[in-house]
């Protein structure tokens, strides 16, 4: 009989806590999937916690657990990418190590695939245990990167997801280094679909992802998937120039007409200051896309693999 491969790929950075208590829940909702050879691969993200532990002892009791260790914290996107790079074979879906994305709905997402979807993607209805501040600097995120986007990056939606073997294989091929993996999906197009699912609070710890870490990740996904804050920047000079040529106009007329007696301190100042503005904020721009070039031209590797222990394979002894 025919049976499916699916990798469950989880990142997980410190989340001793949390682990014991998800892979139970992952391995119960593997179980019940008819004809599907499921494998489990975790990545720890250069953990400082006993992360690695914890992992290693899931391992040594489910021989269908494959572990990954990277050489440091690379962050979550990247991490996801190591394991990803590793799902050679059948489907690769992405949850969080904290339990935010319920395993119990991985059926509904392989149900999804069998039916011919590429991308099956979970979309947030409801957020447990988020504040109001990250709810709406979330919702407001998602809408701003929904319009500049040329390819769609999906509202609400995060990194849990299925990918069938053609998309993996197209998402492998995107080597770039500022990873926006959510506009990645969407840029290799194909067929995905939608599942709603509340998104639960955390098992155990804290989000590393605080507000600036969150707005940072913004300025990533807007730079990397759309170059209209440099068009902005022409318009805003644009528009700068047409006020400074009206004013000019002005000035002129005044001093034609009333002469033009030495004063005006605070409007010189005020024009001053304001075209010095304008031109630091274009510099910024200009600088954050240049900055990302100098990166990508680097071309460093996104990863380094400290360990690696494949399902069911033991460890080789490290000399
Ligand atoms: N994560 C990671 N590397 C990092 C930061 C986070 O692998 O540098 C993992 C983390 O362990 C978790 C997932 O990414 O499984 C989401 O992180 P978190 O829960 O902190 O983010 P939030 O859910 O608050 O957006
Ligand atoms: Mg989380």
């Amino acid at each position: 009989m025919h049976t499916d491969r699916l990798t469950v790929v989880v990142a997980a950075y410190n989340e001793a806590e949390s682990l014991p208590l998800l892979h139970p829940r992952i391995v119960a909702a593997l179980a019940g999937i008819e004809r599907l050879d499921a494998r489990v691969l975790y990545v720890d993200d250069g953990s400082r916690d006993a992360t690695w532990q914890v992992l290693r002892e899931i391992a040594s009791k489910d021989a269908r657990v494959s572990l990954l260790r990277l050489s440091r914290n690379f962050g979550k996107e990247a991490a996801l990418t190591a394991g990803l790079d590793l799902v050679t074979e059948g489907a690769a879906l992405i949850l969080d190590a904290d339990g935010q994305d319920p395993p119990e709905l991985v059926p509904a997402f392989v149900a999804k695939w069998r039916e011919g979807f590429d991308d099956v993607y979970g979309t947030r209805v409801l957020r447990a245990g988020e504040g109001w501040l990250k709810r709406v600097t979330a919702h407001a995120f998602y809408r701003v990167i929904g319009r500049l986007s040329k390819t769609p990056v999906p509202a609400d939606t995060g990194d849990f997801r299925l990918l069938s073997p053609r998309s993996l294989a197209a998402l492998r091929q995107l080597r770039e280094r500022h990873r926006f993996m959510k506009g990645l999906f969407g840029w290799v197009g194909y067929r995905s679909v939608s599942i709603p699912y509340e998104r639960d609070a955390r098992l155990a710890g804290a989000s590393k992802f605080n507000l600036w870490r969150l707005w940072n990740f913004a300025i990533e996904g807007i730079t990397s998937f759309s170059t209209a804050p440099l068009r902005l920047a022409t318009y805003l000079g644009l528009m700068t120039a047409l006020v400074a040529f009206l004013y000019g106009v002005w000035i002129i007329a005044k001093a034609l007409l009333w002469g033009d007696p030495v004063a005006g301190w605070p409007t010189m100042m005020s024009v001053i200051l304001f075209l010095g503005g304008v031109q630091l904020i274009a510099l910024g721009l200009i600088g954050e896309y240049l900055g990302r070039l100098y990166d990508e031209s680097k071309q460093r590797p996104l990863y380094f693999v400290d360990e690696f222990h494949a399902a069911g394979v033991e460890p080789p002894q490290r000399a």
